[in-house]
């Protein structure tokens, strides 16, 4: 079974709405060594990026084999446009999208636990709307484990949920300090029944931090998003660190993550699960992948993580 266990749910998309996020993109195509024009990049966002019924998202997982993607809303209670009226609708839609497409989505509530209403929000997004579990921005500016949080983490819990934060250095104006894995420590002691998955793994240069607490916590997790960067970049040193990371924390700590439709701006989600998939035959002479490793990262981790049944592969 393979599951993307991170992609951005969006119902509509302008030139101006995506240019933060495509200026993130561009910076990272430039580190990679290539040179994108921003102008193409924007509209192809403005154009493709809008997906309210999620059919655009099937079709792309189903020309890529992806069996299930997760989805998540992000909400940012910087922007005065961003209501909690409009991320709720957001929110709903997204659980509408699950239900228009059985088996192939799950879907993450977008909620910013600043908000005085945030925990009823994830009560609705929970009991009403079929959402299992909620995505975090806390590089926005808030403590992902302080009392803001927590009340909401309170009905995370009640529900099984499962909490997916942001976790790693970003550009200005990302408040980094925030993203710390470090961050997430508390979450394991005051709800270790919540499954925390640490998108980015801390990020490709900061994932030590993540990893020195997921081999002391049980219930922390990690995605990959981002790191194809690296593979393009790198293969080999990108087949060192994550061969470094499954040595020090285990192969079921960590899932496949596209960061789809931001990040496959620049390739296809194919070409990141091929540097996964490649990673037994072509990890540099001295570094070794087995294929059940390859799988567990592919979807064996987040199958089990969202507790889905058994599908033929
Ligand atoms: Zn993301």
């Amino acid at each position: 079974m393979i599951i993307d266990s991170h992609y951005h749910y969006m119902t509509a998309m302008s030139e101006k709405g995506a240019a933060e996020m495509v200026q993130l993109i561009y910076h990272e195509a430039k580190k990679m060594g290539m040179n994108p024009d921003y102008e193409t990049l924007l509209k192809t966002a403005a154009q493709t990026w809008g997906d309210p019924l999620a059919d655009r998202l099937i079709d792309k997982m189903d020309e890529a084999g992806i069996d299930v993607t997760i989805a998540m809303n992000v909400d940012n209670s910087n922007f005065p446009l961003v209501t909690p009226e409009k991320i709720q609708r957001q929110n709903r839609m997204l659980g509408e999208a699950v239900l228009r497409h059985p088996g192939r989505i799950i879907g993450l509530a977008g909620i910013d636990p600043r908000r005085p209403e945030a925990a009823e929000m994830a009560r609705v997004c929970f009991e009403e709307y079929g959402l299992r579990g909620i995505k975090y921005h806390p590089d926005h500016g808030f403590d992902p484990a302080g009392p803001e949080s927590y009340k909401v983490l309170e009905i995370l819990a009640r529900h099984k949920g499962v909490l997916l934060t942001h976790t790693g250095p970003l550009m200005p104006k990302g408040r980094c300090k925030f993203a710390e894995p470090l961050m997430l420590a508390d979450i394991a002691v005051d709800f270790p029944e919540i499954k925390v998955i640490a998108a980015h793994l801390g990020g490709y240069i900061n994932w030590r931090p993540w990893a020195s607490l997921a081999a002391f916590q049980a219930n922390m997790h990690g995605d990959l998003a981002v790191w194809d960067t690296l593979a393009y970049k790198n293969y080999d040193l990108f087949c060192r660190q994550l061969r470094e990371v499954i040595d020090l924390v285990g192969p079921a700590k960590i899932l496949f993550g596209s960061d789809a439709p931001v990040q496959t701006l620049l390739y296809p989600i194919k070409t990141m699960l091929q540097f996964i998939r490649d990673l037994p035959q072509k990890a540099p002479a001295s570094i070794h992948f087995t294929v059940e490793e390859v799988n567990l990262i592919l979807g064996g981790n987040a199958k089990a993580i969202f507790g889905l049944a058994d599908a033929s592969s």
